[in-house]
């Protein structure tokens, strides 16, 4: 069993996949080129939002969009405190100081009355200049947007969506990556829409902002790559990559359904054993991850060690809540607190899930975790 099984997506798509790769080969074209613009033309159109402007990852993606937006020393970037960690990264990048928010114990999601919390405290305190929140859409799940953009609009706070688990997510039928100001998602393999290397996109309605992502991502370009205008990044979309993401795009509402079909199917049985992921009425989640909480550290230790001796991977998404990770240890941050997200560290554990997954192997999985709990 293979926690994210890649290799049985390509043997599905294969036709298709070696022929894109082949026509790219031939094509002499391997940088950029007509066939990504023609998929952020397709992505932008998706998503809903009348720009796409793809680049080199998910966590450039960011940090292009915190170019756009002069992000800087001084700033306030308001990060939940359980996420991947280039989510905070690109904000230190930038220079600006990210405050680390607790998020919701169901949901895994930014909570928005901590949210509420941390600004003002950050007004408070008076070093810093409140400026962007960035909202994650963790495991696939969008955060809570109505909330999100209720505060954002009362403090005068741009919000840059990470989508990069959260790509074919929906609230109420917009979908993901439409919820920022700036939205950006990420290519990696194992994300919802993976790529078979590194990729990303920012997406965004405002002209002037994707205009600023388009030369940052190539050298700060004016009217031409040799008019450099500010300094930006070499951060592109391979064109190799653009041609297996077209593939892709096209399988992905199906993939979407059997995703979401396998959550299903491992929530009917595990609801009453362990508590089971949340998605709230209105929302879609891409179920990039399938996130069970045991009762306490020792149980879910205990557990993926089980998992183990049977061969069932799985995977703790994730071991350390941002502010304690060493790179923040005496950094001078703010003081963090967020019990949620401590808690959660010490309780999640992440479940074998993808479009491809057999019933069988979910029977699998939920028999172990019965004969365990
Ligand atoms: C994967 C991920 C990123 C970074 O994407 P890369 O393409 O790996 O750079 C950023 N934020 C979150 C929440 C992620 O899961």
């Amino acid at each position: 069993m293979q926690f994210r099984d890649l290799g049985h997506q390509y043997r599905v798509l294969k036709a298709d996949i070696d022929k894109a790769i082949l026509e790219v080969a031939a094509s002499g074209t391997y940088i950029m080129g007509s066939r990504v613009k023609d998929l952020e033309r397709q992505l932008a159109e998706y998503a809903g939002t009348r720009h796409c402007i793809s680049c080199a990852s998910g966590t450039d993606a960011l940090t292009l969009a915190l170019k756009a937006w002069d992000i800087r020393k001084g700033d306030a970037v308001f990060v939940p405190d359980f996420t991947f960690f280039a989510s905070a990264e690109a904000v230190s990048l930038a220079g600006a100081t990210p405050v680390f928010v607790d998020v919701d114990g169901e949901t895994f999601n930014i909570d928005h009355e901590d949210l509420e919390n941390k600004i003002e405290a950050t007004i408070r305190n008076g070093d810093l200049t409140p400026k962007v929140i960035m909202s994650v859409d963790l495991f696939g799940l969008p955060a809570n947007y109505p909330a999100i953009r209720r505060i954002a609009d009362r403090r005068n706070l741009l919000i840059l969506e990470d989508g990069a688990q959260g790509f074919g997510g929906s609230v109420n039928g917009k979908r993901s990556c439409s919820f920022g100001d700036i939205s950006t998602t990420s290519f990696f393999p194992s994300k919802p829409l993976g790529c078979y290397g590194d990729g990303g996109a920012c997406f965004t309605d405002n002209d002037e902002w994707a205009t600023l992502i388009d030369s940052y991502r190539m050298h700060g370009k004016g009217s031409s790559k040799y008019d450099n205008v500010r300094t930006g990044m070499n951060s592109r979309l391979d064109t190799i990559q653009a041609a297996i993401l077209q593939v892709k795009l096209k399988a992905f509402d199906a993939e979407l359904d059997a995703v979401n079909k396998a959550a299903a199917e491992y929530t009917a049985r595990l609801r009453d054993i362990v508590e089971t992921p949340v998605v709230p009425a209105g929302f879609r989640s891409s179920r990039a991850q399938y996130t069970i909480r045991l009762k306490s550290r020792t149980e879910r230790d205990g557990l993926q060690e089980y998992f183990k001796a049977q061969g069932i991977p799985s995977m703790i998404y994730y071991p350390t809540p941002m502010h304690r990770q060493r790179a923040y240890r005496d950094s001078g941050l703010p003081e963090t607190v967020c019990p949620v997200a401590e808690k959660l560290c010490g309780t999640v554990l992440s479940l074998p899930i993808h479009p491809y997954i057999s019933l069988e192997e979910i029977d699998r999985v939920c028999d172990a975790i019965k004969a365990f709990v």
